[in-house]
């Protein structure tokens, strides 16, 4: 709190605006809040597009501060990732998940986890150690474990991802595309990626009852990744119209408010108990 003020002092004799202040105390109170494990993990299914089964669940960041109040990811991730304090938050997120997994696979919940990495996590050395050795000791096999990069985060050191992504494969870990369709990668990189999964990005999904372009974008994005041998992912599904299109499309995963907005652990249990009841 003395640092917030502190902040604020700073920000007032510069003359800062609020939008920037926010900023600031975000990049202040994040390191505290990840080390007293203030941030919380919330989980959204992913869901057989075929039958609706539930096949996992994605993990996400949520941050609640009693200054800040709601802290979004889109809001403090770029952040975390200009201090440095990424690096930390990841393995925050990898312990939290991967503990939540064994207890659900202890549980006799068999659902895979994916995580969300940033472009820096694979420039960091010991990622590959880090990841193998965290599902090591609760016992969860990489085969369960998919971990999402931007297409944006790849291409920001494509040598140096390419690198990584192909280590994490070979230790069993399966890799996911995030929001695919938003950056740059072109057909041929596309090609050169170690991937498994293809998620196209909710922009091309959320109207595409609506939009003919958006349907002839999902038509041939999802022929071309099944040609490539690629699970495909649809997210941001909002309506049954959508699951409906996607499942027409061949689509092999959905995910999205229709089936279930990110829940903590235990409300996702609860969810998944009425769903399957
Ligand atoms: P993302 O990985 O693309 O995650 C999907 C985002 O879409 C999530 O937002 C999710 O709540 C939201 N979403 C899911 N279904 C729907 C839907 O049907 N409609 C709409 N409108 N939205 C939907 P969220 O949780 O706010 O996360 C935003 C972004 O922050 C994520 O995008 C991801 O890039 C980043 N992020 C979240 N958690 C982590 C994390 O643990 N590590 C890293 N590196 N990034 C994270
Ligand atoms: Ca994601
Ligand atoms: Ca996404
Ligand atoms: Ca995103």
């Amino acid at each position: 709190q003395a640092k917030q003020r502190n902040a604020f002092a700073v920000a007032y004799e510069h003359g800062m605006d609020e939008q920037h202040l926010r900023r600031l105390q975000i990049v202040q109170a994040l390191p505290s809040a990840v080390r007293e494990q203030r941030l919380q993990l919330h989980y959204q299914p992913k869901v057989n597009c075929n039958d609706g089964r539930i096949l996992g669940v994605e993990a996400l960041l949520r941050w609640r501060d009693e200054h800040l109040g709601v802290v979004r990811p889109d809001e403090f991730i770029p952040l975390a990732e200009q201090t440095g304090e990424i690096n930390r938050l990841t393995r925050w997120v990898c312990t939290a998940a991967f503990d939540q997994l064994q207890l659900w696979h202890e549980q006799g919940l068999q659902l895979a986890l994916a995580i969300n990495l940033s472009a820096l996590d694979l420039q960091w050395p010991d990622l590959v150690k880090f990841l193998r050795e965290a599902a090591q000791k609760r016992g969860l096999s990489p085969q369960s474990i998919t971990l999402e990069v931007t297409e944006s985060a790849v291409m920001v050191e494509p040598e140096q991802a390419i690198k990584r992504l192909t280590q994490l494969r070979e230790a069993g870990f399966k890799i996911a595309i995030d929001d695919y369709g938003t950056g740059y990668a072109s057909l041929a990189q596309l090609k050169r990626l170690p991937v498994d999964e293809l998620k196209l990005d909710r922009s091309f999904i959320q109207d595409i009852a609506n939009s003919h372009a958006d349907l002839t974008i999902v038509r041939s994005t999802l022929a071309l990744a099944h040609e490539l041998q690629l699970t495909t992912v649809a997210e941001g599904i909002e309506e049954e119209s959508a699951w409906q299109i996607l499942q027409q499309l061949g689509c092999d995963t959905v995910q999205g408010y229709y089936f279930s907005r990110p829940l903590a652990a235990t409300q996702f249990e609860q969810w998944l108990r009425d769903y399957q009841g």
